[in-house]
C-alpha cells in the first residue's frame, strides 16, 4: 500500500489517500495538536451503515480492511512525528470489521500506545460493544446524534435494528469509569437535531449511562448532502444546556474542513476506486 495523494489544510490536518494493493482507496487523517498527534484510521473501504449526514455513508461497502492495512495506515503517516493518539473514527463502522480492529489495536498496544491513547468509534453494535469490552480496554465513542429513537432512526439507519435502549444497555456493560468516560459524539445539524428541546431531552437520555462526556460536532457540510451547519449560538446553546444538566461537553474543534478532512467528510469517489491518481 502507498500514499497517492497528500493535502494538507490551513491548520495542519493532513489528510491522506491510501492506495491499498489491490487498488482499492481509503482516507487516512493525521491531526496535529501542538502536544499530539492523532491518527484518525479507516476500517473498512466504505462503509454499510449509510447516516444520512455522512460521505462515507454515500460510497456504499466494498469491503472489510486487513489489520495489517489498518496498521499500515498508521505506519505510512508516522513519517509526518510521532503518533500520539489513535481514533478508529475514519471509514467504515469498526464494529463492523470486529476482528481485524481488535488485531489492530493489539498491535498499537505492542507498539507502546497505551489503552487512554485508543479510541473506537461506533454508531452501535451491541453484542459487539460488549465484546470489545472484554477483549480490549479502549475508549469507546458511540456516535448518537438525536435524543430519541424516531429521529436517530432518520440520521442513523441502523437504529432500526438497534434502538438507544439496547445500544445504552451495552455501553452500560462496558467497563466505562472516570478517566475512561464514554464519549457521545453528536453532530449538530441546523433544524434537524439542534433545538433547545433536543438538548433537553438528550441532557434526560444521557442521565442512564454513567461516566458520559458529550462531544458536540458542528456539521461539517458535504457535496450532495441536503444539512446545513447550525450558527455558532445555537450550537452554544446546546453546549450550555448540557453543561446544566451536568454533563462534560465540549465544541469539537473542527480540523481540516478545507481539505474534506473532518468528521462525516471522507470519501473516495467512484472513479478514484479504480483509477490509480498518484
Ligand atoms: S458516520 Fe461512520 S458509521 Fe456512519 S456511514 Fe459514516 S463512516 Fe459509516
Amino acid at each position: 500500500m502507498e500514499i497517492a495523494h497528500e493535502s494538507i489544510a490551513s491548520d495542519g490536518t493532513r489528510k491522506f489517500l491510501v492506495k491499498l494493493d489491490d487498488g482499492r482507496f481509503v482516507e487516512s487523517v493525521l491531526i496535529i495538536h501542538k502536544r499530539t498527534i492523532c491518527a484518525c484510521l479507516s476500517s473498512q473501504v466504505g462503509c454499510a451503515m449509510k447516516c444520512a449526514f455522512c460521505a462515507t455513508g454515500k460510497m456504499g461497502f466494498t469491503r472489510n480492511l486487513t489489520s495489517d492495512e489498518i496498521i499500515g495506515q498508521f505506519d505510512l503517516m508516522s513519517g509526518h512525528g510521532k503518533i500520539t493518539n489513535v481514533v478508529f473514527m475514519g471509514m467504515g463502522e469498526p464494529l463492523h470489521n470486529y476482528q481485524n480492529v481488535v488485531d489492530a489495536v493489539n498491535i498499537l498496544r505492542k507498539r507502546g500506545l497505551s489503552w487512554q491513547k485508543i479510541t473506537v468509534s461506533t454508531v452501535g453494535i451491541p453484542d459487539k460493544i460488549r465484546a470489545l469490552g472484554k477483549d480490549t480496554q479502549c475508549k469507546l465513542a458511540l456516535s448518537l446524534h438525536a435524543p430519541n429513537d424516531e429521529l436517530r432512526q432518520k440520521i442513523v439507519p441502523l437504529n432500526a435494528k438497534y434502538p438507544i435502549a439496547d445500544v445504552f444497555a451495552a455501553c452500560k456493560d462496558y467497563p466505562l469509569r472516570k478517566k475512561n468516560e464514554l464519549m457521545i459524539e453528536y453532530v449538530l445539524i441546523d433544524g434537524v437535531n439542534d433545538s433547545p428541546e433536543n438538548a433537553k431531552e438528550l441532557g434526560i437520555l444521557l442521565k442512564q449511562v454513567p461516566f458520559v462526556v458529550v462531544n458536540l460536532i458542528p456539521y461539517n457540510p458535504v457535496t450532495g448532502i441536503a444539512f446545513s451547519r447550525p450558527q455558532k449560538e445555537k450550537c452554544e446553546a446546546f453546549k450550555q444546556a448540557l453543561i446544566d444538566a451536568g454533563f462534560k461537553t465540549i465544541i469539537r474543534t473542527t480540523k481540516g474542513i478545507d481539505s474534506n478532512a473532518a468528521c462525516g467528510m471522507l470519501s473516495v469517489s467512484k472513479e478514484k476506486q479504480i483509477i490509480n491518481v498518484s
